[in-house]
């Protein structure tokens, strides 16, 4: 059987940080820096090449950060140096994120003409002070100006990002957001729910804190969202995603259901080979590292290559993911998604029927009306999504 592999490509550059973000980007670096950013994903896209021959490449994503920050020739560069060493498949989803106010119709065209075919704009709220507040570099029109422009450029497969539990929010506000980005008819519709993360601004700052909608409140959003995206042909295949027949992300698909997938560049993570990897988070050691790397240590031909010395440094916390964990994985990840896990696909992976390694959590959750099951598939009701995290902690497994 063939073997398959997605892969995620780091950017990790904003123009500016959002005051709620705790992702692994960095503002105000040089465009110098970018540049050796760039050629060092590369070195490292092509140290895969004698271990992946055997592999198709079915989907691809570019995240950030904000990728569409760099320019049409680098996403060039790291979309050629990737066909190059990689069989990318004919019909294979390749996703940019992107923010409005750093898409320019060159620049579409110039992604377009790479092989990019999904387009990920994070608007996150239509309301310009909402906006203002989030620390957004953009507005709502520059937000229509970029879709638009996308559209343009020929883009089928468009998702917006929008953000819920937001403060001072309310259900009206957040409401006309929902109801704005539907007017534009985008392939699918991401709906997050603010988190607040501990170093960010937003965590530091009481003001912010007090005007967060109650849980309530953010509740009744989350059900908003669910009912009016299904009354405009949107399907909720997983938690917060959603998204028109034939449009689920094909990349997330690939993490819920347990396929293997390399990350490059900083801070990103592996599961390859039964080995969970994440990449060094340190942007100038990593730049370091990947400029001394030598052509020696890039012809060598097996597996030992990713984890020597050289980048034992450049790869954090390689674990091998023995079965028990992988049955976790199986669980957690597939859970997520609206149409839960396949009994068949578990028993195929595990060689164990599911009852005999879950029957009694299974059972009371079935029992309970937290889950279902219909057929093959075993998934969370909705009643279940809700107490999700609780649910999930009870398929760890003792070791
Ligand atoms: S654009 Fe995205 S990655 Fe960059 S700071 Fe804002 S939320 Fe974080």
């Amino acid at each position: 059987m063939k073997k398959y592999v997605s892969l995620y490509v780091h950017i990790p550059f904003c123009v500016v940080k959002c005051k709620y973000c705790d992702f692994l980007s960095f503002d105000g670096e040089s465009y110098g820096t970018m540049l050796r950013y760039v050629d060092c994903l590369c070195q490292e896209i092509k140290m895969y090449a004698p271990i992946v021959a055997d592999y198709g490449v079915r989907s691809i994503f570019i995240g950030g950060g904000t990728p569409s920050l760099l320019d049409e020739s680098l996403i060039t560069n790291i979309m050629a140096f990737i066909r190059r060493y990689f069989h990318v498949e004919k019909n294979a989803e390749v996703t940019i994120e992107a923010n409005p106010g750093t898409l320019r119709h060159q620049k579409l065209n110039g992604y377009k003409a790479a092989g990019i075919n999904r387009i990920s704009i994070g608007l996150q709220s239509c309301d310009d002070d909402m906006l203002k507040k989030l620390g957004r570099i953009h507005n709502f029109d520059q937000f229509v100006a970029s879709y638009n422009a996308a559209r343009r450029a020929g883009f089928q497969n468009i998702n917006i990002d929008i953000m819920s539990g937001l403060p001072g929010q309310t259900i009206h506000t957040y409401v006309d957001t929902l109801s704005r980005v539907i007017e534009f008819g985008p392939e699918h519709i991401s709906a997050y729910s603010l988190s607040i993360e501990e170093g960010t601004p937003f965590a530091k700052d009481p003001q912010i804190l007090s005007e967060l909608p109650p849980e309530m409140v953010d509740r009744r959003m989350y059900e908003i969202t669910k009912q009016l995206l299904a009354a405009h042909g949107y399907d909720r295949y997983e938690f917060s995603n959603y998204a028109k027949p034939g449009y689920e992300c094909k990349h997330n698909m690939v993490y819920w259901t347990g396929g293997e997938y390399i990350g490059f560049g900083i801070g990103a993570s592996s599961y390859f080979q039964g080995k969970r990897f994440n990449n060094m988070r340190d942007i100038f050691k990593y730049i370091e590292l990947m400029e001394n790397l030598s052509d020696k240590f890039v012809e060598a031909d097996n597996m030992e290559l990713l984890y020597n010395d050289t980048t034992r440094t450049l790869r954090e916390n390689v674990t091998n993911i023995y079965i028990d964990a992988r049955m976790e994985e199986f669980m957690f990840l597939g859970l997520r998604m609206t149409c839960g896990v396949s009994r068949e696909d578990f028993k195929e992976r595990f060689n164990k029927d599911i009852y005999e390694v879950y029957g009694s959590v299974l059972n009371k959750y079935i029992g309970e009306g937290f889950m279902a099951s219909e057929g093959d598939r075993i998934y969370l009701t909705d009643a279940g999504i809700d107490v999700s995290n609780v649910i999930l902690a009870d398929f760890l497994l003792d070791s």
